[in-house]
C-alpha cells in the first residue's frame, strides 16, 4: 500500500488541472477496437505506473489491485493462492480498471455477472485532479454506480477492491455439438441453472454448427492439452468431446491466437510452435496488426482493402435469442470464423448500460475482419447488427465502434443520469463525453 499511496501522491501533484482536455497514456496496449482513427487533441497522461497488485486479503476474500494491473498479472497474483476474480476477461492485457469501465464479460456471466459486480470500492482521479474513494454505500455511490460504461470520462480508477472466489488448478471442458439454434439454446440456457458448472459458453459457425461448453473446475485431470502450441483452442472445440486445461490457460484460452485472427496459414503455423512466448499473445499481435495498418497507409499504390472488421459485443434478453441468431446466420458473413455467445444475468442494473437486473441475457460476440458487403455502406454488418439488437431490445458494448445518433445515444444510455454525474463530478469538461469519447474515437 505504500508504493501505491506514494504514486497516486506524485500523480495527484503531476496532473495537470488547468488547461485543457486530458486523455490517458499506458504501458500496456489498448483493446479498444474503434473503427475510425483515433482523433482529438488531449494531453496525454500516463498512468501506465498503476500496474501492481496492491494486497491479497485471503480471510476477506478481496483484491486490492492499481487500476491499470492486467488481468494477466492479477491471475499470476491470485491463481497460486487458490483465487480468481470471480469474472476474468479472455485477453491477457485487459485491465481491471478498463474492463470495470467498459462493461467485461466472460463464461461465468451467468452466475456472477460483469467483471464490475465484483467492485467493492475504487479509488478514482477525477478529470480535475481530485481523488476520490467510491462503494456502493458512501457519499460517492452514485459515481461508483456510474462507472461502468463510462470509459474514463468520469474519472480513472486508480485503485479497485474486488471480491475474489476460490478457483481450482485445472479446468475440464465438456463440447456438445448441437444442429438447431433452438435446441442449443436450450440446452445453454438449461446449463446455466447446474449448481455443479462454473462455465458457460458457445461458439457457432454459419454452417449451423452450435457448440455449447460447459465447463467446471478441477483439481485432477487425464491429461493437460496445451494450447500455445499444440493446438488452436477454437479447433479444438470443434474436434474434441473432452478438453482439459490448466486454469490459466482456460481463463486465457483466445490469447494465443487473438481469438481466431492469427491465419491459418503454413507460415503462421511456424510462428505458433515456435515463436518466444512473449510473441505469442493478444498484446504482441494487437501491435503487430496497428504496425501492419500503419506500413499500408505509407504505401504510396495500395490495393483496396477486402475486409473491414466486425468486432463488437451485443446483448439481447434471453427469450430473443433465437431470432438474433438466425439473423446473424441469415445476414452476416464470416468466413469460417465462429460467433462466440455467453449467457449473462447482472445483480444490479448499471446505471450507464440499462440492462435489467436479475434476468438472463444472450451475449454475442464477433471478433474478426469480415468480407466486405458488395455494393453497401461501410460496416454494413455492425450498422445492421445494431439495429437489430436494438429491435430486440437489446444493448451494444461501447468498446467498439458505434453509429448512432446523439439522442438515440442518449435514450439507450441513460443520457440523462450522465448529464448530472458529468457536472458533478467533472464540472470543467476536462474528460470528453461518453458520446464524444465512443464515437469521435478521442481513447
Ligand atoms: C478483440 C476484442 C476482444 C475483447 N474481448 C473481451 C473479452 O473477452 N472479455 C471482456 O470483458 N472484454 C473484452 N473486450 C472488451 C474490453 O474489455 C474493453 O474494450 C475494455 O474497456 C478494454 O480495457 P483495457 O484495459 O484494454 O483498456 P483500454 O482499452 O486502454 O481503455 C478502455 C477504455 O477505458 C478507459 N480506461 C482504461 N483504464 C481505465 C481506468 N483505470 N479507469 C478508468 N477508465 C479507464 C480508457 O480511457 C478507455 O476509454 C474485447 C475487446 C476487443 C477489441
Amino acid at each position: 500500500m505504500t508504493e501505491y499511496t506514494q504514486k497516486r501522491a506524485a500523480i495527484k501533484k503531476q496532473w495537470p488541472s488547468a488547461g485543457g482536455q486530458v486523455r490517458l497514456a499506458k504501458a500496456t496496449v489498448s483493446n479498444l477496437f474503434r473503427y475510425q482513427p483515433t482523433s482529438g487533441s488531449a494531453q496525454r497522461v500516463s498512468l501506465g505506473q498503476f500496474n501492481e497488485v496492491i494486497a491479497i486479503d485471503s480471510a476477506a476474500q478481496t483484491l486490492d489491485v492499481e487500476g491499470l494491473a492486467t488481468f494477466e498479472t492479477i491471475v499470476a497474483n491470485t491463481l497460486p493462492r487458490g483465487y480468481l476474480p470471480p469474472v476474468t476477461p479472455e485477453l491477457k492485457h485487459i485491465t481491471i480498471g478498463g474492463a470495470t469501465v467498459g462493461i467485461g464479460i466472460e463464461s461465468t456471466g451467468f452466475r456472477h455477472g460483469f467483471v464490475h459486480d465484483a467492485l467493492r470500492e475504487a479509488e478514482v482521479l477525477l478529470p480535475g485532479g481530485d481523488i476520490v474513494t467510491c462503494t456502493a454505500e458512501n457519499e460517492h455511490a452514485d459515481l461508483f454506480h456510474a462507472l461502468p460504461n463510462s470509459y474514463g470520462t468520469l474519472g480513472y480508477i486508480l485503485r479497485a477492491r474486488l471480491a475474489l472466489l476460490p478457483a481450482r488448478p485445472f479446468v475440464h471442458l465438456r463440447i456438445e455439438c448441437f444442429d438447431t439454434p433452438r435446441g442449443y439454446l436450450d440446452a445453454m440456457e438449461q446449463a446455466t441453472t447446474r449448481p455443479n458448472i462454473d462455465f458457460v459458453e458457445g461458439l457457432f459457425f454459419e454452417d449451423r454448427r452450435f457448440f455449447l461448453m460447459t465447463g467446471r473446475f478441477t483439481d485432477e485431470v487425464p491429461q493437460v492439452d496445451d494450447i500455445l502450441r499444440d493446438h488452436v483452442f477454437y479447433e479444438l472445440v470443434q474436434a474434441r468431446r473432452d478438453i482439459y486445461l490448466a486454469t490459466a490457460d482456460y481463463i486465457f484460452r483466445y490469447d494465443p491466437e487473438w481469438f481466431w485472427n492469427i491465419p491459418n496459414t503454413p507460415l503462421y503455423d511456424l510462428f505458433r510452435r515456435h515463436a518466444p512466448r512473449r510473441f505469442r499473445n493478444s498484446g504482441f499481435y494487437t501491435r503487430y496488426a496497428a504496425w501492419k495498418n500503419r506500413l499500408r497507409e505509407h504505401m504510396p499504390a495500395r490495393p483496396p482493402l477486402m475486409t473491414e472488421p466486425l468486432i463488437q459485443d451485443w446483448e439481447v434478453p434471453w427469450e430473443k435469442a433465437g431470432e438474433l441468431v438466425e439473423f446473424c446466420l441469415r445476414e452476416v458473413e464470416l468466413d469460417g470464423r465462429p460467433w462466440a455467445a455467453v449467457p449473462i444475468c447482472t445483480p444490479r442494473q448499471p446505471m450507464l448500460y440499462p440492462l435489467a437486473a436479475n434476468q438472463l441475457y444472450f451475449n454475442l460476440g464477433c471478433y474478426c475482419q469480415v468480407p466486405k458487403a458488395v455494393g453497401r455502406e461501410p460496416y454494413h454488418y455492425s450498422k445492421i447488427m445494431d439495429r437489430k439488437c436494438f429491435e430486440l431490445g437489446g444493448i451494444k458494448m461501447l468498446y467498439s465502434s458505434t453509429f448512432l445518433d446523439p439522442a438515440e445515444f442518449d435514450a439507450r444510455f441513460n443520457g440523462a443520469a450522465y448529464r448530472v454525474l458529468k457536472a458533478k463530478y467533472d464540472p470543467r469538461g476536462k474528460a470528453p463525453s461518453l458520446y464524444e469519447k465512443v464515437t469521435v474515437n478521442t481513447v
